[in-house]
């Protein structure tokens, strides 16, 4: 089955200017351009969810939410992929017996500090992971940097023998500390930046911006931990 490829943003892009959008001025202050405006992040989301709910069929699903960061995607994108099994039942009524059930369950990874991956990835949560056992699995993450944390986190789920993985994530970074591990269905395809919005922190700061944005110099300097 075919999925949409990524939006890719190019490294050139310098985003949109801060005052083409309504940032309150605590928030913008710290950041030094838009990279991709709320609105278009919904759209793109729409089309995730109608790639994932046809290759999903009929087939029951847990999907397994990657806080904190994942959480405002995840709610998007299950509400759209609700809303679509929602219209499939409805026209047709004979699969009302074989009704898909989404399932969900939240895991948290902690990985970062400041605005660089370390080595150490803490699971919190992992009690959730025993009742994926036997179940599609539609893993749901913000952002892939390096990898290594999807990486960790398949090889953990795998212990867990769900009868089928697949991985979503909003963000991928193109940055050469990749380890390759790119996701059947992304968003976007973004540039090396620190980005914050969308429920995406730097050190808890900056969840409530409704924007992908990044950060100046400032910002990063005033949160740091
Ligand atoms: P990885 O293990 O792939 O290097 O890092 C993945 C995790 O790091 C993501 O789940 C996210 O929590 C965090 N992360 C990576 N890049 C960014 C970024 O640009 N902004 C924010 N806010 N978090 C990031």
């Amino acid at each position: 089955s075919k999925s949409s490829p990524p939006i890719v943003i190019p490294d050139d892009f310098e985003g949109y200017p801060l005052e083409s959008f309504r940032i309150t001025p605590n928030l913008s202050k710290y950041l030094q351009s838009v990279l991709i405006p709320g609105g278009f992040i919904q759209d793109r989301v729409e089309r995730l969810a109608c790639d994932i709910a046809a290759d999903l069929g009929n087939e029951p699903f847990t999907a397994l939410c990657v806080l904190k960061g994942g959480y405002l995607f995840f709610n998007n994108l299950l509400e759209k992929i609700r809303q679509l099994h929602r219209y499939r039942l409805l026209d047709n009524p004979e699969l009302q017996d074989e009704a898909q059930q989404i399932k969900v369950e939240f895991i948290r990874l902690k990985s970062y500090e400041n605005t660089s991956s370390t080595n150490q990835i803490q699971v919190i949560g992992i009690e959730s992971l025993e009742t994926l056992r036997g179940r599609n699995v539609l893993i749901v993450e913000d952002i892939i940097d390096t990898g290594r944390t999807m990486v960790k986190l398949l090889d953990l789920l795998e212990q867990y023998e769900p009868r089928t993985i697949r991985v979503t994530s909003l963000l991928v970074k193109r940055t050469p500390l990749s380890n390759g591990y790119m996701p059947k269905y992304t968003g976007f395809s973004i540039p090396n930046k620190f980005i914050v919005g969308c429920n995406m922190d730097y050190n808890e700061y900056f969840r409530d911006l409704n924007h992908l944005c990044v950060m100046n110099e400032y910002g990063k300097q005033k949160y740091s931990s």
